[in-house]
Parts: C-alpha cells; structure tokens; sequence
C-alpha cells in the first residue's frame, strides 16, 4: 500500500531539545465524525482514505501512519500575565509535516490524543464538545477569511473523559502553518539557550516569511514581520466581534495564524467590554483589550529574542523597542482599512475616525446585534439590490442622524451603489458562530449522539457572506432564554 500521507518533518530534525518523541495513546473504538473534504485534497491526503476505517484509526492515534514522527513541542508562556516557565503540547501530538498542494507546508497535529512528556497531571483528553467547537468556529474564520488553524478531521474516540462530569471523549486533527508560538521562544530564551532561538528565528522565517531570510538582521527581521501579521490578524478579529478569550503568548503564533478556540466567542450586542471566558477573570481579555494584549504579548516575543537582536544590549533593546512600537499604528491602519470596506468607504479618511466612534457608541448604547448592524448598511446601500436581514433586524431608530452622516460620507464617493454594496456584503458576514447555535450543536452530539446540528450548522458557516432567506434561523440573534452568557475552556 502506498503511504495515505507524504510527510516532510522539518520540526523533528530540530535538536531534540526542542521536544519529546511522542506517540499518541490508542483510545477504546474509534469512530468517524467528520472529514475535511477540500482541506484533504489540498493536502495531497485522499478524503476517502481519511474517512474510511483506516483513516479514523489515525485520526485518533490508534495507527500511525507511515512517514510520521510524532513529536510533542516544548514551550513556556505568559498564562493571564503570569509567566509559566514550562508548558508544551500536553494534550495534542505533532503527527509530522505535509506539504500542500499550493506549496505551503503545513502542521498536521492530533489535539486529544493522550498523555506527553508536557501533561502536568493532565489526561492529555479533549472532551467532545471541544473538538466541535474548534471544528466549526476554525472553519468559519477561515471562511470569512481569517488567517487560522484548520480542522482536518475530527474523530469520538469512545472514551469517557472526567471533567465536572463524564462526558465523551474526541480527537481533532488540526492543520496549522505551524505551532510555533510566542512561549516557543520565551522557553529557550529563558534557559539562555541562544543556539536554539537562532534555530527557531531560521526554522520560522523559512516557514513563513522566507523573503527576509535575506536580511541583514534576521532576528529583527522575523519580530517586525510576526509584529505586522499579528496587527492585521487582531484588526479582523475586532471587525468581526471575535473575541479570542485566551490569548496567553502561548496561544499566538509566530505564522500570524488564529490559534486555540478554547473560550472564545463571536459578540451578539455590541459591549467593547464584554468579557464571556469563565476563567477571565479580570476581564483581561475583553474585546476592547485584545489590541493591547497582542501589544503586549509582543513586547514579550521581543525580550525573548533580545539577545540576538544585537551584540550590545542597549542597542539590542533600542531596536526591539521601536519594532514594538510599530504595532499600534500598524494595528491602526488595519483596522481602519477594515472599517473602511465595512462602512463601503473607498478609502479611509482623518475624519472617518469620528464616524466610525460615534456608530459603535450608538451600537453599544441600543445593544445592537454588531454582525446584523453592519449587515444591514450593506443593505441599506443600495436597497434595489438588497438580500435584505431587515426580516430579523431592524436597526435602532437611534442610528437615524448618524444614517445621514454616513449617507453624506458616501455621495462624496465615486464608486456606483451596486458595486459599493456587493463589496460590503464581503466585508460584513451574515451567518457567524453564534453562541447560542454552537451550544446548541454542541448539546445536540454531546448528550443525544445526534451530529446533525453539528453538520448543519458547518454547512452554513462555510458561506458566510451569503444570505440564503431559508437559512434565517441561522443569521438570527438569540432571544433573551437562548443569550449565551459565558463560554468554557473544555480542556
Ligand atoms: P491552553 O490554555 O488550552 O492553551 O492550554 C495551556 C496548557 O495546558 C498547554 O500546555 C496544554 O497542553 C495544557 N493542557 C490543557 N488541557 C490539558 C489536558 N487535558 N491534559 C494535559 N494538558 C493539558
Ligand atoms: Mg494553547
């Protein structure tokens, strides 16, 4: 039989101290519960293998498949500020490497599949309405065009996992440009180990930013273009109300990538404050604080590189400083960008600042449902042409003077209102994971074995931009019963 997948392990020909050979843990009987069709073929992997008995068997761990060379990564991190010297992959395995058919290459790692060397006390476990979180809310980022992991495949492994009770236990194959991460470096530059942070920065800028292999300073090389991806990556989560709930430097990837759908969150109504992570205490991580943690998280990957950066430590220091205090202007102009194609302005403008202040206060003043206000001045610009949310939403009376302004805004615009509006609707989703829908489906396969909410709901998600009359349920607000007030980590 010729191999089901062709791996290439970069990562495991890095020193060994880099991580622990691993194996998964075999679980009890394997069985299927999805397959990623399209994100198979583009990695050369046959969908019909992946979801066959053989393919489910390696999904969870139980085979491993020719050309793999299962490794857990080590790395330390900040977890809500405090540095936590030893963490690692204590619950997933890296299976090995692909590359895909578009040339990347491409992480393809098993998150549930046992004990490593990096569990501290942890089962190693994911409990099933983890993996189907991570499933969909992965899925739909990168439908709305987000840079993120994937989900490859997710599998029941039919275990029972404790938490605060038993429930069932799962594994998810999940596809990333890679799992270095911020904490990666804070390890190695907390054991003074400068051999291997100068491993990492060329392992990490051939991976993903191969053009600056050329540079003359290739640690600084590498911080200023993980500084700039992370600025356009924590734009889009706040144009889309996403709130990651978790964003440990251990949970933010060198690549630029979305990682760890733990307690995050899409808002309903707009709160710049809101806060749902049952562990967030503090508030931390609120939606109006993600810029500033990234800031932040940041400031840390650059302490970490500080020894290589230069020989003389004030000069070291000097030049991490100013590649950090790029970040906020270049969050900035990602953001207002954004918020241009969002509002259907051609191009951002000084005083737009006012316009774009002035709505969001409206919005979080009349809790207005953030997705559906956008959607709806999609709507509004140009109603001849409108696949009109007006049937589950209608925008406060409150917006009707800053309706003006912004209509005012747009007739100084050259852009016809046909095109204006199509351009909109693909900067402004419809169909978003809601909370209340995700619980939903969740509960649904959870407590009843039923996947069917689990697999329709995919189905939308992965058009996001579209409003399909009949699907309206979906593109629907929760009512005040069905409000989701607080979302779980489920590790
Ligand atoms: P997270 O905050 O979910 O990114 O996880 C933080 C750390 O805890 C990582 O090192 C994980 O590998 C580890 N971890 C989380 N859940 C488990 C588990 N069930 N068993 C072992 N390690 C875990
Ligand atoms: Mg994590």
């Amino acid at each position: 039989m010729s191999a089901p997948v062709t791996f290439d392990n970069s990562y495991a020909r890095l020193p060994s101290r880099l991580y622990s050979r691993c194996d998964p843990v075999a679980v009890a009987a394997p069985g299927p519960i999805r397959v990623n069709t399209a994100l198979a073929e583009l990695l050369g992997i046959d969908p019909r293998w992946l979801a066959s008995p053989e393919g489910t068997a390696v999904v969870a761990g139980n085979v491993i498949p020719p050309g793999a060379e299962p490794i857990a990564t080590v790395y330390a991190g900040h977890q809500f500020g405090s540095y936590n010297p030893q963490l690692g992959d204590g619950r997933a395995v890296l299976l090995g490497e692909v590359l895909g058919r578009d040339g990347l290459r491409y992480d393809v790692q098993l998150k549930g599949s046992g004990p490593t060397p990096y569990s501290r006390g942890g089962d190693g476990r994911a409990p099933l309405g983890a993996v189907l979180r991570e499933y969909l809310v992965s899925e739909a980022m990168f439908a709305m065009g987000l840079p993120t992991t994937r989900a490859l495949a997710a599998v029941t492994t039919g275990e029972q996992v404790a938490r605060e009770t038993f429930v069932p236990g799962a594994v998810l194959a999940r596809v990333a440009r890679s799992h270095i991460r911020i904490g990666t470096f804070q390890f190695f530059a907390a054991r003074q180990d400068a051999e291997a942070l100068q491993l990492l920065v060329e392992h990490t800028l051939a991976r993903h930013y191969p053009e600056a292999l050329d540079a003359d300073n290739r640690p600084l090389a590498l911080l200023q273009r993980v500084i700039g991806a992370q600025a356009q990556l924590v734009a889009r989560w706040q144009l889309l109300g996403f709130i990651h709930g978790v964003m440990n430097t251990d949970n933010m990837l060198l690549s630029g990538e979305t990682i760890d759908y733990g307690p995050c969150a899409f808002m309903d109504d707009f709160d710049p404050a809101r806060v749902l992570s049952s562990i967030d205490h503090g508030g931390r991580y609120a939606y109006r604080n993600q810029p500033g943690i990234a800031h932040w998280n940041l400031a840390a990957l650059a302490q970490a590189l500080l020894p290589l950066l230069h020989p003389d430590q004030e000069r070291a220091v000097a030049l991490a400083q100013q590649a950090v205090d790029a970040f906020p202007g270049q969050f900035q102009e990602a953001y207002h960008t954004g918020m241009a194609a969002k509002l259907g302005l051609g191009q951002w403008r000084q005083d737009d600042g006012a316009l774009v202040e002035e709505l969001l206060e409206l919005m979080a003043r009349e809790h207005s449902d953030f997705t559906l206000c956008f959607r709806h001045l999609a709507d509004l610009a140009n109603p001849a042409g409108a696949q009109p949310v007006t049937e589950l939403f209608d925008l406060p009376p409150a917006l009707e003077p800053w309706l003006q302004r912004w209509r005012q805004r747009l007739a100084t615009e050259t852009t016809p209102s046909e095109q204006r509006q199509l351009a909109m609707y693909r900067a402004n989703p419809v169909f978003i994971p809601r909370n209340h829908l995700v619980e939903e489906a969740l509960q649904a396969a959870v407590e009843g074995g039923d996947f069917a909410p689990f697999h329709a709901l995919l189905e939308v998600l992965v058009e996001p931009f579209s409003y399909r009359g009949e699907l309206r349920r979906f593109a629907t607000p929760p009512r005040p019963e069905q409000v989701v007030h607080q979302t779980f980590c489920g590790t």
